[in-house]
């Protein structure tokens, strides 16, 4: 199947006489007639459902789409994007291990990284998005357990040099983890530039709809953990499920297994069924949207570089733009709807901006059909310091614009006339 038609069809296939769309399952627990077959499922779980902290019919039917989409071998659906990133570090990572991330990453990523996983022990060595080979390799030691980028980072919108990091991934023999969040694999298939895990805020494109907060973690199945001595609880048993070893239970998707047995059974962050079902409904359309938000966005950028009180603007779609020759390598079909720009004459007009638009509502939100604006250093970043905002990309007259799918004439008539209302 092609990817517009797995966005439609994958995840749910009827059986004469069952509904034709994906039910939804709301149900905590799954019966069997003898304590044998409890027991086989509890031995392999992959055989069928236990309880819905682990998994659930729906929920499962989603992880199928996205996998498909992504073209790994499983995934896991999460209760948001940032429990995602959570259970998917701690598949890899225990207290004393480090990690590499790009500092150009959504702010509440940062935070989770710098402040929260540090507490935890887990320390996130940050690397700017140009820095060369040599100097991310000179951050990694024999604790260092994977390298971390957003395909396209929210709000700075540099695109990921894939090549560049996936080298020193396979040089030192490190998992390379990426989320997709922003491109969405309508637009960009990360495992076909040498990422082994991909994440998701399902809360964004995904759902597409601004309606369920979600994460989903795809395991690429294209990493070895099998006796490399950096990833060893993958092929040494685990005592805490009865001496499972993933490599040999899971096989090329070794890393979900693990990440679903070991961290959601103890932590427990799964999607709900009902999240599930509404993510997966919105995903039935997402390669037909993902279309119109780049040709909104595309469309955006434009007007704003023409226009004067635009001081910058950054779109990888737009040929003068610094990313676009990376961004042509990987995308494919557009570059979605996110545009960012700083406009004249500092933050005060950068608020009042957001004030005279009408078409676009501010929303703590992006990637959803309707269009959206904010204002991330007093907002998503207020938490970071003016350091941390300047790593992460981030200035005060810096405004997000997410363009929804609305009719672009319209879209870009409402950038414009807020944009002429103010003084220079
Ligand atoms: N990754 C990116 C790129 C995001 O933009 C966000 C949220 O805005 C997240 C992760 C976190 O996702 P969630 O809000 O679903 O927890």
């Amino acid at each position: 199947m092609k990817k517009d038609t797995q966005c439609v069809q994958v995840g749910f296939t009827p059986d004469n006489g069952d509904p034709r769309v994906l039910p939804l399952y709301q149900s905590t627990t799954y019966y069997y007639e003898t304590p044998e077959q409890l027991a086989h499922l509890f031995d392999v779980p992959k055989d069928g459902h236990i309880y819905s902290r682990i998994s659930n019919p729906t929920v499962s039917a989603l992880e199928e789409k996205i996998t498909a989409l992504e073209g790994g071998v499983g995934a896991m659906a999460c209760s948001s994007g940032v429990s995602a990133e959570t259970l998917a570090t701690l598949t890899l990572c225990t207290s004393g291990d480090n990690f590499l991330s790009c500092a150009e990453v959504y702010g509440g990523t940062f935070n989770l990284f710098n402040i929260t996983l540090r507490k935890l022990g887990i320390e996130c060595r940050f690397f700017a998005p140009d820095a060369s080979e040599e100097e991310i390799s000179n951050l990694i030691d024999d604790k260092t357990k994977f390298i971390f980028a957003e395909t396209l980072a929210n709000p700075a919108m540099t695109v990921v040099d894939f090549d560049k990091l996936s080298a020193v991934c396979k040089k030192f023999g490190i998992v390379f983890m990426v989320d997709n969040t922003l491109a969405t694999p309508c637009l960009v298939r990360p495992f076909e530039y040498g990422v082994n895990i991909v994440i998701h805020s399902s809360t964004k494109y995904l759902d597409g709809h601004a309606q369920a907060v979600g994460g989903i973690i795809v395991d690429g199945g294209n990493f070895n953990y099998d006796q490399n001595p950096r990833y060893k609880d993958f092929y040494t048993p685990d005592e805490s499920y009865h001496g499972t070893v993933y490599v040999k239970e899971g096989g090329a998707a070794a890393y979900i297994l693990k990440a679903r047995m070991q961290y959601m059974r103890d932590i427990g962050a799964i999607m709900s069924p009902f999240n599930a079902y509404v993510t997966n409904l919105g995903m039935e359309t997402l390669h037909l949207r993902m279309k119109r938000h780049s040709e909104n966005g595309l469309a955006v950028a434009k007007a704003l570089s023409a226009h004067k009180m635009a001081e910058w603007v950054k779109y990888a779609g737009l040929s003068t733009d610094s990313n676009y020759n990376t961004a042509k390598k990987y995308f494919n079909g557009g570059f979605s709807g996110m545009v960012t720009f700083g406009v004249k004459g500092g933050k005060s007009n950068a608020v009042q901006f957001i004030k005279n638009l009408k078409l676009f509502k501010q929303v703590t939100h992006i990637a959803d059909v309707r269009s959206c604006v904010l204002h991330p250093a007093s907002t998503t970043h207020r938490q970071l310091s003016d350091k941390e905002l300047i790593a992460c990309g981030i200035s005060d007259n810096l405004v997000r614009l997410s363009c929804g799918i609305e009719d672009t004439e319209d879209v870009v008539a409402d950038v414009i006339n807020a944009l002429d209302k103010l003084k220079a």
